[in-house]
């Protein structure tokens, strides 16, 4: 079984880039088009890390951070921020509000992968014996 990524995001260039990235390297991208969505689909799918665009419709990235923070099913799970240019100020915020990492919208294709490797490196080795 690929392991599960949740990705919460409202755009769907980005939904289909990552996802096409991520499928390439043998995960599979659960999507949630909001944050509502996402917190419900987190809590009955297991997956090996969040990604999290902040600039959600409705309920925002934080809000969402801090509903899967109080989940313990998560508390070993990395979550990763999405955040655009327009956000730079408040990149020690979203780290102190409990998320692993950040990514820098547009998302480089060539990197993408990479950047989150240290993200996933300690989760995902459990599971290489599978095969
Ligand atoms: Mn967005």
């Amino acid at each position: 079984m690929r392991p599960k990524i949740l990705y919460i995001e409202d755009n769907e260039q980005n939904l289909y880039l990552v996802t096409f990235l991520l499928d390439k390297h043998g995960y599979e991208v659960v999507p949630a088009r909001t944050g509502a969505e996402g917190i419900d689909l987190a809590g009955r799918t297991e997956v090996v890390l969040v990604l999290l665009d902040i600039q959600l419709p409705g309920m925002d990235g934080f809000e969402v951070l801090d509903e899967l923070r109080r989940m313990a099913a998560f508390d070993n799970v990395p979550i990763v921020a999405i955040t655009s240019h327009a956000m730079v100020g408040d990149r020690e915020r979203i780290l102190a509000a409990g998320c692993n990492g950040y990514i820098e919208k547009p998302i480089n294709p060539r990197t993408f992968v990479s950047q989150l490797g240290q993200h996933l490196s300690r989760d995902s080795s459990e599971s290489e014996g599978g095969q």
